[in-house]
Parts: structure tokens; C-alpha cells; sequence
């Protein structure tokens, strides 16, 4: 349908953001458009196994590298992803060598043959408009669409119900994301300032792309569309692109499926019956909350995956886990995965019967896409938003509880433990003991797995939306 075009992909250097721009580049490349991906080489190397299969599978990917100027911007050498910072204090020097990218990418844009038709990025990495503007490129920018939409338009009070929605969504101000809620201190004003800039940039794109599907969110993207003159297109789930194991298993990582022994763990395990637990690439958990989150887990006696990030202070919570005799207490019924766990792969094995969250938008659309019912633990940005979607749109989850966003920078004695054990284990109990509700729950989660799987089928929405968007772009930029 459309042979001729070609799509130029900046993804920002994340895995929440890069996982789903990869999945992107294959959907769209299935569509006979040239896709270039520009990444820098360790991120290549990361998402390489995932990219060099598409590409020998007959996809018209390209892959673009660009030195990442790290040690010039004051970060570690090799330190390419936003997960890799060692500390959330670098994130300005993180945002400022991601800035530095703008002079190379111009050059890089202007030796494209052929020029593209236009520049998907995204909405954090303002520049890369700037390079569309000089090249005289449309851009589009992503978007997790969530019902933070209108907080524009919120009361400055404790407690308030979300103007402008399809759905009732009630949240308390302490659960807004800091932007939306800054500090008086100058890091939140420097922040404040950084989120101006990429909303002003917002505004400038041609239009969106969301990573979601009718089935789970039209009415809200019907909204967001009035505010966009219809440029919205609703094209998600990206994680469906991952049909065969191999690719699940090195989403965001270059693991094999045999480096990981749980998920024959998994295998022997009743179908439904594990709790799987994990919380993203950022989040970090102070170690006596991870304590309480380990505790309640065992307390609930279901079989258990608990994914130990790096990012959680590992050095203390591994002391902890060694004089606690943690691991050796749960050994066959609870195991704790170090470093990156193949989410999408494990969510799909039938013997996970529950989510355990931080409901950053990738994981919570995992979530509904495996059809599993998920216990929600907000930890910043938009995660109690999507909470929301998760308890009261979708109706497929139970929060755990936590009531106040967390600061990214937060250190262990300014945060304190906000989710008991006691409420993890009840949390897991309510979604994985029977009941009429939770039976609804996990019909419920049934129902939007198959939607989800319908939407990226060839008359699917999803699939639809894609083919308007190319038609799109062919009619007004070929
Ligand atoms: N992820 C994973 N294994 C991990 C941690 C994260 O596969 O151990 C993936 C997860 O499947 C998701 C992405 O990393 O696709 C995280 O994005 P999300 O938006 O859920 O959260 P963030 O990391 O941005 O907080």
C-alpha cells in the first residue's frame, strides 16, 4: 500500500520509551514503510537481537547509530539509558547529552536518501521537533494517553474528582505527579521549566500516536482527538508485536530464554496460581519498603516472582535477604529474579495468575494484554493515574494502597514504608482468592486480553487506525 514511505524513529533512551518504539518500528515496517531507528551503539547492542531478527525476517529496518556524548556531560562513560544513571541526580546531565544529539541528527536527516516522510520522537526529547521544523518533516510525538489530559484544568484542593472525563476518577492532590505538583525547591522549578518546554513542544507536533486500544481507552482518545483536529491515532498495544519467545524474552535485555531458570519454575507451577512482581526499569525502592513488599508477599503464601531490579539499592537489600534467610525461607514456593526479568514472557506463561505493579504505562498494558489480574502500587509520574485505568475503567485490579507519589530522588528515611506487608498480602489475597469479585475481576482481565489481540488483528482498530495514519501521511507529506 504505501512502498514508498519512509519513517524516521528517535526513541528516548529508556526502556519504558525505547521497549515500545521498538515494538513500534516492526508494526509499522509490516506495512511495507521503510523504518530507520536512530539509537547510540550500547542501546544498539541492547535491542540489537530484537532488531537484527526483524530485519533478517524481511522488515524494512534500518538502524542508525550516533555517538552518545556521556562523559562530556558529566556521566559515566557507556552511560547510554536512562536506567544506567546511577543516580536520578544526573537526569539533567542525562536530558543535556540527549540535547547534544540535535547537531549530529540535523546532519544525519539531511543525508537520508530518501528524506523521510516524517519524524516520530518523543515528546521528551523537544529538540528532535526542532530538527523536523529545519528539514520541513512533520513530527509525531508518542503518548501513553492517561486521563492526566485535562489536569490543567484541576482545583487546587486535597481531594477532587478529574474534570472532563468519561469516568469518575477521584484522586487526592499528593498523587499528581511532581510536575504537576512541584516542590519550592530549584529542582522541581528546573523540572517545571523542562515539562513547559516539552509541553510547548506538544503542541507543535503534527500529531500523536498512542500506544493503547479502543476497546480500553476510545472515549478517552475521542476526547483527546477534539483537542488535536482528529490527529490521533490509536495504535497499541505495541507489546503485541512479540509473537514468539525469543523476542518476549529480550525485550529490553539480551538474555536468552535459557538464562533463565524460573520460568521452568513457572512451568511446574498450577495454572493461575503465581504472583508475579515487578516494577519497571526506574523505580527504586527504598530497602525497608522492599522488606515489606517480600514479607507480605510470603505472608500471602501464594507462589511467587519477585523481580529485584538493580535499581534497588541491591547492596542492602541482598544484606537483608542473606541474614534474614528471606530466600532460603520461600525456596520452591518464591523466587527472586536479579537484574532484568523477561516481563512479557513470564506474564504470558498460564501459571501467573496476578500482577503485582508500579503501573508505569508499559507494564499495565502488559498487564491487560496478558489477561491477568493486577495488584496496583503507584510509585510516581503518571503510575496513579494509571491506576485508575487499571481499578475503575478496566475493572481488572485491587490497589494495594499507596497514597502519596513518591519523589524519584527518594532516600530511605524521607519516605519511610507507605505499603505495609499486611497490605500486600491482603492485596494479593483479594485478587487470587475466589469470590464472586474476583471472578469478575478475572473475566474482566479475560475480556481485555482478547480485545487487545483483536485490536492488532488485520480488522482489528488498532490495525485500521495504523493504515489511516499511513494514508495519512502518504496524502499530506509524499
Ligand atoms: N521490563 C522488563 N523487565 C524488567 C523491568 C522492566 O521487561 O525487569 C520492561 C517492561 O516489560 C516494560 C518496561 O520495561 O516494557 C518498563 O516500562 P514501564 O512503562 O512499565 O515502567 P518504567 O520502567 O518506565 O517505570
Amino acid at each position: 500500500m504505501a512502498s514508498n514511505l519512509h519513517f524516521l524513529m528517535i526513541p528516548l533512551m529508556c526502556p519504558g520509551h525505547l521497549i515500545p518504539m521498538v515494538d513500534m518500528a516492526k508494526i509499522i515496517a509490516q506495512h511495507q514503510v521503510t523504518v530507520t531507528i536512530v539509537i547510540t551503539p550500547r542501546n544498539a547492542q541492547r535491542y540489537g537481537s530484537v532488531l537484527d531478527r526483524a530485519i533478517t525476517s524481511g522488515l524494512p529496518i534500518r538502524v542508525l547509530k550516533l555517538p552518545f556524548p556521556a562523559s562530556e556531560s558529566g556521566l559515566p562513560d557507556q552511560c547510554e539509558s536512562f536506567d544506567d544513571l546511577p543516580s536520578f541526580n544526573l537526569s539533567k546531565n542525562f536530558a543535556d547529552a540527549c540535547a547534544k544529539l540535535q547537531q549530529p541528527l540535523e546532519k544525519l536527516v539531511g543525508e537520508l536518501n530518501p528524506t523521510p516522510n516524517c519524524i516520530i520522537s518523543d515528546k521528551h526529547l523537544a529538540w528532535t521537533a526542532d530538527v523536523a521544523e529545519k528539514h520541513h518533516i512533520p513530527w509525531l510525538s508518542t503518548h501513553n494517553l492517561f486521563v492526566s489530559k485535562v489536569h490543567e484544568k484541576l482545583a487546587d484542593s486535597d481531594l477532587f474528582t478529574v474534570p472532563g472525563l468519561p469516568d469518575k476518577v477521584v484522586m487526592t492532590k499528593s498523587q499528581l505527579p511532581e510536575l504537576l505538583n512541584p516542590g519550592d525547591n530549584a529542582k522541581s522549578k528546573e523540572m517545571k521549566m523542562i515539562i513547559e518546554h516539552i509541553r510547548a513542544t506538544e503542541s507543535r507536533a503534527y500529531g500523536t500516536l498512542i500506544n493503547s486500544f479502543e476497546a480500553l481507552e476510545g472515549r478517552y482518545v475521542d476526547e483527546y482527538k477534539k483537542l488535536k483536529q482528529g490527529k490521533v491515532w490509536c495504535i497499541g498495544p505495541f507489546s503485541q508485536s512479540n509473537e514468539n519467545d525469543l523476542d518476549k524474552a529480550q525485550r529490553g535485555s539480551r538474555a536468552s530464554i535459557n538464562d533463565h531458570d524460573y520460568m521452568k519454575w513457572l512451568d511446574s507451577q498450577r495454572p493461575g496460581s503465581v504472583v508475579y512482581a515487578c516494577f519497571g526499569s526506574l523505580t527504586r525502592l527504598t530497602p525497608s519498603q522492599f522488606i515489606e513488599l517480600a514479607l507480605g508477599l510470603e505472608e500471602s503464601r501464594f507462589p511467587f516472582i519477585l523481580a529485584l531490579n538493580r535499581r534497588n539499592q541491591a547492596e542492602e537489600i541482598e544484606k537483608w535477604v542473606a541474614e534474614d534467610g528471606f530466600e532460603e525461607r520461600v525456596k520452591g514456593r518464591g523466587v527472586l529474579v536479579r537484574g532484568w526479568a523477561p516481563q512479557v514472557l513470564i506474564l504470558s506463561h498460564p501459571a501467573v495468575g496476578a500482577f503485582l505493579t508500579h503501573c508505569g504505562w508499559n507494564s499495565t498494558i502488559e498487564g491487560l494484554c496478558a489477561g491477568v489480574p493486577m495488584v496496583t502500587w503507584p510509585q510516581f509520574e503518571d503510575q496513579f493515574f494509571n491506576e485508575r485505568v487499571v481499578v475503575q475503567v478496566a475493572g481488572t485490579g485491587v490497589a494495594v494502597g499507596a497514597r502519596t507519589a513518591v519523589p524519584y530522588l527518594a532516600e530511605e528515611g524521607a519516605v519511610g514504608v507507605q505499603v505495609k506487608r499486611e497490605d500486600v498480602c491482603k492485596a494479593v489475597k483479594v485478587i487470587m482468592v475466589g469470590g464472586l469479585e474476583a471472578e469478575e475481576r478475572r473475566e474482566k482481565a479475560k475480556y481485555f486480553k482478547e480485545m487487545a489481540k483483536k485490536a492488532m488483528k488485520d480488522d482489528g482498530s488498532s490495525k485500521i487506525n495504523l493504515k489511516l495514519f499511513i494514508q495519512d501521511i502518504m496524502i499530506t507529506h509524499k
